[in-house]
């Protein structure tokens, strides 16, 4: 995606709205939210769709000089994706030098003292917050509507002052499509058995409730409108985002973070989430508004979401967490119902961090409203009656992480040209300064530290002040293994998500961590890196380098055209198994494939003959389900999108009506448990009422036997992660899961990276280098084989290591790994089952072990 400059961007949309715009009429003819939308914002079993807000949205842009809505561009489904600054209109008008001092100050390096000080004296406190990013989580995207409309009415003290010294900015709802989705799902069900229950399918056309575990990645839309604002074009001094959590404990969560910490942010950041959300707290009091509770529940050791990853690039990155009623209907609770248990909240009574307990009784969208109110005008009212010091903290942050980076080590980063698959390298440089983080290239080889460098190698040097996230998106990652994350009896406390978020180790890029920086000619580098492909026919046609993941997006391309491709399968001259060979296709075609993957077209001048057999394509099907869907199985289509694998979603009645194999070759269940994709249960509250017919999922035992079938008949089957319990226990596979009844003490690993060997002459880990990274989760898989009369029919491309299997993250009880199998294949019948037991495309950010999947969509012969 290419950025516009940040200034330009701004003056063109001001422009627009200028010439767009009839004149302003007075604030005394704004409708309030309750007038425009018949309700109040937050009134029981209401919900204002998106396109109704949009539309009340672009009336306060219209009606009020303090209120500047900016489209940022479509959300995923096409849907109007908004970003709402509100200030004094004299700021307003100021907003591009507002912007400028804002920049330098959140990186001063190079600045004088004299413009330090012009900034911190004249700018304004920048604080973005944003609604509405899980959708289920209702009430935000309401709370927006009425603030932004007490933003543009109020003239009181505390409006007047918010309005002079900061600059807001709003993201009213941060995934448009799902207030849709939910919206229109609640308005259906209200009055009926499911009225409360969330949406039947996930509220993220792709990712669901994983859209705050992309903000590293920026894979969706969403994301990256997001990280335009946050780590690129205005880099606040504060980020909120507003969410919801469980119904029976504390009635808000409000900053600071609970233990542990994920270190090596500035201090200041920590202090400052403190200092916000005792404001928060204090002001949620004094209205009169029970049940706040403070530095609990969430740790600040979590996702690298945008609320988790902003204090490393030196924002005060906070998150509110309201109690949740029933979509929009309101829910009874029991006084007995209301517990503890939770980070510094081991008891459901008085404490200082939670010194006024909710008693208990209806609780409404609209106590989460009036919550939600008060925490966002305190915030910004903090930051204004504080607006220098807030300021000069920004100057501090960066200025101090920028020294730290110089003087310590690692100073840098050098990420190789030579690379096993450069493309994706290239990719990886792309998601860093999607990040704001700067990146150099060197043009010329060059020798650092005992190694050598070619040109188009990149360095990313410590000295800046995204230097915290630089250092856990590059940098060996240890989850703490302490009193905070260890219960009384010794048994380890599952981190919020991962206990890594390492963008080069995901990707399977090199790094290399280096002492000093090299002395190497770089330049600095764009907005974004480029990949074109070139294109050289040779007398036999093209080759492909099979290394590359793009290759199989190009194969894709070109069999959509119905080009012919071939694939070697054993070593032939210069060839590696899993190469891919073109004979014949037409010249304008390669260019586009060229241009749009980056691939390479080489020359091919030798017959392949034998070695290159035909590939078929494959007729690729995944099973989906209902019950608020599968995240994992929306990811996989997200991924197999991106990579131009054509599919087909798989739903119960096709999938229980068996003969699948004449309709496809090749079924993905995604990571699942066994009994909800056959039925047995369901996940999320066992005592809520049954879903609509259409909308329940559960193949049950038709379906487990027509899977067996398509096995049978030569269909291939992959399972990823926990849903290989379907074939093992299912079908009798010879296959074990080793951590089966193992303790979280005996053994444990939630979201970290391991060291596997690759047998890349196997099909299934053609392209692959010889030692990886797998990224494991809890309940990922580990395989052994059961002895049986024809063991030759199953194969384990890929094994853990025999010891420091760890690479980042957590992992107790490395024994159980070792030497064990992490992806096997098991012929039955005329078919094959492959079991890959860790996540090998998780979330689309694990780059490095696609290949794994993508194989087994791809038929070899020998496989
Ligand atoms: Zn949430």
């Amino acid at each position: 995606m290419k950025t516009p400059r940040p200034r330009t961007f701004l003056a063109a949309f001001a422009l627009a709205l200028l010439l767009a715009t009839p004149p302003a009429s007075t604030a005394q003819e704004i409708p309030s939210p309750e007038a425009f939308f018949g309700f109040r914002m937050g009134a029981d079993r209401k919900l204002a769709r998106w396109d109704k807000l949009v539309e009340y949205y672009r009336l306060l842009d219209r009606a009020s000089d303090r209120i500047h809505v900016v489209e940022m561009g479509p959300s995923t489904l096409g849907n109007p994706f908004l970003a709402v600054w509100v200030s004094s209109p004299e700021n307003l008008a100021n907003l591009d030098e507002i912007q400028r001092m804002n920049a330098l100050l959140s990186d001063p390096r190079g600045a004088t003292q004299a413009d330090i000080d012009a900034a911190i004296r004249d700018s304004k406190a920048v604080v973005v917050q944003s609604y509405g990013l899980h959708s289920t989580e209702v009430a935000a995207s309401q709370s927006a509507a009425e603030i932004l409309y007490e933003m543009a009415t109020r003239d009181d003290d505390e409006m007047s002052r918010i309005l002079a010294n900061t600059v807001a900015i709003m993201i009213p709802c941060f995934n448009p499509d799902g207030e849709i989705i939910v919206t229109d799902w609640y308005n259906e069900t209200v009055g009926t058995a499911a009225e409360g229950l969330g949406p039947p399918e996930l509220y993220h056309h792709y990712i669901g409730h994983d859209n705050n575990r992309d903000a590293f990645m920026q894979n969706t839309a969403e994301s990256r409108y997001g990280a335009r604002i946050l780590f690129r074009e205005w880099v606040p001094q504060a980020y909120i985002d507003h969410h919801q959590m469980g119904a029976y404990g504390a009635r808000m969560y409000v900053p600071p973070y609970a233990e542990p910490v994920r270190p090596e942010a500035d201090p200041l950041v920590w202090r400052e989430m403190s200092w916000y959300g005792a404001q928060i707290a204090y002001k949620e009091e004094e209205a009169g508004l029970s049940g706040i509770i403070n530095d609990a529940v969430y740790s600040g050791w979590g996702h690298f979401g945008f609320h988790w990853i902003t204090p490393f690039h030196n924002i005060a990155g906070m998150l509110t967490e309201s109690a949740s009623a029933r979509l929009a209907t309101p829910l009874y609770v029991q006084p007995d119902q209301l517990s503890g248990g939770a980070r510094n909240l081991p008891r459901y009574e008085e404490q200082t961090n939670f010194p006024n307990p909710w008693p208990g009784g209806w609780w409404h969208v609209r106590d989460i409203v009036e919550r939600q109110k008060v925490a966002t005008f305190s915030t910004l009212d903090i930051a204004a009656k504080n607006r220098e010091t807030v300021l000069r903290t920004a100057y501090l942050k960066a200025s101090r992480q920028s020294e730290r980076g110089a003087e310590g080590t690692p100073a840098a980063f050098v990420i190789p040209a030579d690379q096993h698959d450069p493309l994706t390298m290239k990719k990886m440089v792309n998601k860093l300064l999607g990040q704001g983080i700067e990146v150099r290239r060197a043009d010329a080889a060059f020798e650092h530290e005992g190694r050598a460098y070619g040109p188009g190698t990149y360095l990313v040097t410590m000295a800046q002040p995204k230097r915290g996230v630089i250092r856990w998106l590059l940098g060996q990652t240890f989850y703490p293994d302490n009193t905070w994350t260890r219960n009384a009896d010794g048994s380890p406390i599952r981190p919020y998500d991962m206990s890594t978020d390492d963008l080069a180790e995901f990707m399977g890029v090199r790094v290399d961590p280096v002492e000093t920086s090299p002395a190497a000619t770089f330049a600095m580098v764009g907005d974004t890196v480029e990949a074109h492909g070139s294109v050289r026919r040779g007398s036999h046609g093209f080759l492909l380098d099979g290394r590359l993941n793009d290759a199989f997006k190009a194969v894709n391309m070109l069999w959509d055209e119905d080009v012919e491709v071939r694939r070697f399968v054993r070593r032939h001259g210069p060839h590696r198994p899993g190469d891919f060979w073109v004979e014949n296709a037409p010249d304008s075609l390669v260019r586009r494939v060229a241009d749009d993957t980056g691939v390479d077209f080489q020359a091919m001048d030798v017959d392949g003959g034998e070695a290159a057999p035909l590939l078929a394509r494959q007729r690729v099907a995944m099973y989906q389900r209902y019950y608020g869907g599968n995240i994992d199985e929306g990811w996989t289509r997200w991924l197999l999108e991106d990579f131009s694998f054509p599919y087909t979603s798989l739903f119960d009645p096709e999938l229980k009506a068996g003969n699948l194999k004449r309709t496809y070759d090749v079924i993905i269940l995604p990571e699942d448990n066994l009994a909800t994709m056959t039925g047995g249960r369901r996940p999320g509250a066992p005592d809520q009422p049954e879903y609509p017919a259409e909308f329940r999922s559960g193949f049950g035992d038709e379906g487990v036997a027509a899977l067996e079938a398509f096995v049978r008949a030569g269909g291939t089957l992959v399972t990823l992660g926990r849903s290989g319990d379907l074939p093992m226990e299912r079908f009798r596979l010879p296959v074990e899961n080793v951590l089966d009844g193992l303790s979280s003490t005996e053994f444990w690993s939630p979201g970290s990276t391991l060291h596997v060997r690759v047998d890349n002459t196997d099909p299934l880990a053609y392209g692959m280098p010889d030692e990886a990274l797998a990224v494991f989760l809890a309940g990922s898989q580990v395989y052994q084989l059961v002895p049986v009369a024809e063991n030759q029919r199953a194969s384990r491309p890929v094994t853990f290591v025999h010891r420091d299997i760890l690479q980042s993250g957590w992992l107790l009880g490395e024994e159980h790994l070792a030497d064990k199998a992490a992806v096997v294949s098991v012929e039955l019948g005329e078919g094959t089952v492959v079991l890959i037991g860790f996540r090998a495309q998780h979330r689309a950010q694990t780059h490095g072990t696609y290949k794994l999947l993508f194989n087994a969509l791809v038929s070899t012969p020998e496989m």
